[in-house]
Parts: C-alpha cells; sequence; structure tokens
C-alpha cells in the first residue's frame, strides 16, 4: 500500500494533470543526461496567439485548446516517442530513431491536423495554430539542452516568419 501511495505520488509528480502528458521535469528525468545522437529530434511547439484566444474566449476554452492540441500531439506518436507539456502553451517531443525528413514530416503533420481542428466553445467555434522548430543531435552526441535550445531557435524563427509552420534548425538562419 506504501508502494503504491508512492508510485501513485511520483506519477502525479511527473505529469502535467491539464493534459496527462509528461511535465518538464519529467522529460529532462528521461532525456536529460542522455548525449543526443544524430538520429534523435527534439521538436517544440508553441501554440500562436493564445493569448488571444484566452482573451477573446475565456480561459477555460484556452485549457480545451491545449487538451485538444495533446490529443493531437498524441496522435501518432511512436512507442520509442515521447511528448511533454513543457509549460504554458509550449511542449516538446522527442523522436528517437528516425530520420531528417521523417522528424520534418512528423511535425508537420502535428502543424496540419491542429490546425484543422475546431473547438467548441461557449462563444462559439474557435480555431488555433501552432509553430514548430525542430534539431538533431549529432554523431559525437549532444547534450539534450543544447538540442533543446537550437529546436527554440528554429521556433522563434517559425514565429518571426509568419507562425503555423515548422522550422528545421540548420535552415533556421
Ligand atoms: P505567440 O504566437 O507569439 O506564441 O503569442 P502567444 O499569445 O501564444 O504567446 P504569449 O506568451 O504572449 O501568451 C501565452 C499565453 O498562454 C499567456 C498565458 O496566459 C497563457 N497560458 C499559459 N498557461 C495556460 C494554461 O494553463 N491555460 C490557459 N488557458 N492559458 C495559459
Ligand atoms: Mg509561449
Ligand atoms: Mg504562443
Amino acid at each position: 500500500n506504501q508502494g503504491r501511495l508512492a508510485r501513485h505520488h511520483q506519477r502525479e509528480a511527473q505529469t502535467d494533470a491539464l493534459t496527462g502528458l509528461l511535465n518538464r521535469r519529467a522529460l529532462f528525468d528521461l532525456h536529460g543526461k542522455t548525449p543526443v545522437n544524430a538520429f534523435t529530434a527534439v521538436v517544440v511547439f508553441d501554440l500562436d496567439g493564445f493569448k488571444a484566444i484566452n482573451d477573446q474566449f475565456g480561459h477555460a476554452a484556452g485549457d480545451e485548446v491545449l487538451r485538444v492540441f495533446a490529443e493531437v500531439l498524441c496522435a501518432d506518436l511512436r512507442p520509442n516517442d515521447s511528448v511533454a507539456r513543457m509549460g504554458g502553451e509550449e511542449f516538446a517531443m522527442v523522436l528517437r530513431r528516425i530520420l531528417t525528413e521523417v522528424a520534418g514530416a512528423t511535425a508537420e503533420r502535428v502543424r496540419a491536423a491542429f490546425a484543422v481542428r475546431t473547438v467548441e466553445t461557449e462563444t462559439g467555434p474557435l480555431c488555433c495554430t501552432v509553430s514548430a522548430g525542430f534539431a538533431f543531435g549529432s554523431t559525437d552526441g549532444m547534450s539534450f539542452d543544447k538540442v533543446l535550445s537550437a529546436a527554440d531557435k528554429a521556433l522563434y524563427a517559425a514565429k518571426r516568419a509568419g507562425r503555423n509552420r515548422v522550422l528545421d534548425f540548420r535552415l533556421a538562419g
């Protein structure tokens, strides 16, 4: 019983309550200390104009949008992949044993699937989009932090380029 309770608390500490995804800490527990190889990609997602959605439709509707996005993220996950809510409207995905084109295509599929989703709210239907950036590790192994911040740079470039798009760190400038 004590053991069950401890496991319950541990799971709770690693789970994002709103979406049921791993939280940031759990993602770092899983990947933070392992060097990232050239066949592992980190994708970061950030919902577009999310503050305006909260302002216009209310916080509860915003929460529902976050749940819907989490659902889209998980839709075609492979067994080796992990997804997490990093905080706020930011999410990350770690794809292992994946080729460059496939990582980009996976992120693009999430973006496209989310863009066509409609979320019903008390004040009517709403649509939201997401921007993403991704980066790979290297042959000699790169720190998880470094890959994450490269992906973040690409995400920032995707925002600057007009949002609702996916950018590869190597092409982000
Ligand atoms: P950008 O396209 O540049 O990303 O703009 P943005 O409005 O999405 O970004 P910004 O960082 O200005 O706003 C993020 C908003 O996300 C602000 C905050 O109130 C909201 N937010 C963070 N966490 C939650 C949450 O758990 N639920 C809801 N409903 N809103 C949240
Ligand atoms: Mg943000
Ligand atoms: Mg945002």
